[in-house]
């Protein structure tokens, strides 16, 4: 029998990079789509060792092109398909709203349209997200309600991947996701930016690191759980949504503590608003608010609750708060040795 096969989009972001590792490492064929663009977006692959693996086939796709769709999953006929691409910044989202629509909403229709003519029992997992629910405490039950470009542009997709299962039968399911991290995160990510600047102070740097909001709150997991839970969603008979997430909310000022913590450096804080900052043991300005990173937007506190995730998909965060700003500082401080 021969190997099946997945097509993941958006193969060289953070969560397509480890989905195309876990799904080769089980013996599947991967057709990984990207962007026009250079080899640098291939870092992600390399760190995971897989960019020159015989069974990842990576293409470039423009997703928002329907005829280009179709071919692909006319001619793969996959068994799963995972719509990962997006603008996955909000605040980029923000700077270019119908490129994100296109890459989020257009393309998830393109692909489920395109699996309802040529791959009828393939499965799609959509990458949904926490950032189309206004509410303090979210679970599968919650109403979106699309605030934001990014939100606007996801929820685009969502509503296909429903249509598509309540109308076609098409095996669609969308994992509503809350922030994920890991070593793999984008460079202008929050938790990256937080990880990188304290392992270059942890090895002499004197800087200090400009953040926005700090008493934002968010529900931070580890991107390999994620991961795998869209694995465990495509794998199950039927299809459904589900929320994602740890449960806790933690501030970006507590995630600052706690990674300068595992460097060795004790922050302490003072001031408030735009004024608030903090210095290390012996006086040096390590943390500054720069209004300019705050956001238009910024939901105050996110805290998903997973319990349908953990129940029917065994879904369990393998990572604390701790655990992940230890993972991520080390991934850092091996860069910088290398
Ligand atoms: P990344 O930004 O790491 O990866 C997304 C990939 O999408 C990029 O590598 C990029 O690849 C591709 N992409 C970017 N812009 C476009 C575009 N205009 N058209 C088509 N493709 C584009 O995101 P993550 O891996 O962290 O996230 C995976 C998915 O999960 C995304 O859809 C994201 O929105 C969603 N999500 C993630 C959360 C998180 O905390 N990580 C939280 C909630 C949702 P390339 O440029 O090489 O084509």
């Amino acid at each position: 029998m021969s190997a099946p096969l997945a097509i993941v989009t958006g193969a060289t972001g953070q969560d397509g990079a480890y989905l195309c590792r876990a799904l080769l490492d089980d013996g599947w064929r991967v057709c990984g789509t990207r962007r026009a663009g250079g080899d640098e977006a291939l870092w992600r692959l390399r760190e995971l060792g897989i960019a020159a693996h015989p069974w990842l086939d990576l293409r470039t796709l423009d997703l928002a092109d329907e005829n280009a769709c179709d071919d692909l999953v006319a001619t793969l006929k996959p068994a799963q398909v995972f719509h990962l691409a997006a603008v996955s910044s909000v605040a980029a989202a923000f700077e270019a709203p119908l490129a994100a629509l296109a890459a989020s909403g257009t393309a998830c229709a393109n692909l489920l349209d395109a699996m309802r003519r040529h791959a009828p029992d393939a499965r799609l997992v959509y990458a949904s997200s926490a950032e189309l629910f206004d509410a303090p405490h979210v679970d599968e039950s919650v109403q979106p309600r699309a605030r934001s470009p990014y939100a606007f542009a996801k929820l685009v997709g969502h509503a296909a991947v429903q249509a598509y299962r309540a109308s076609y039968g098409v095996h669609a399911s969308a994992a509503i996701l809350f922030n994920h991290e890991s070593p793999l995160r984008g460079a202008g990510f929050v938790t990256r930016k937080i990880a990188a600047t304290a392992a270059r102070v942890a090895r002499g740097s004197d800087e200090a690191l400009a953040l926005g909001n700090l008493s934002a709150q968010r529900d931070f997991g580890y991107a390999p759980d994620y991961v795998a839970a869209m694995r465990a969603m495509a794998a199950r008979d039927a299809p459904s949504d589900y929320v994602l997430a740890t449960g806790v909310a933690t501030s970006v000022r507590v995630f600052v503590t706690t990674v300068y913590a595992a460097a060795g450096i004790a922050l302490r804080w003072s001031g408030a608003g735009i004024d608030e900052r903090a210095h290390d043991a012996q006086g040096v300005l390590r943390v500054r608010v720069d209004p300019g990173l705050l956001r238009p937007l910024d939901a105050a506190v996110q805290r998903g609750d997973a319990a349908k995730a953990r129940r029917e998909l065994g879904f369990a965060p393998s990572l604390d708060i701790a655990g992940l700003a230890r993972t991520m500082l080390d991934a850092e401080l091996r860069r910088l040795a290398r």
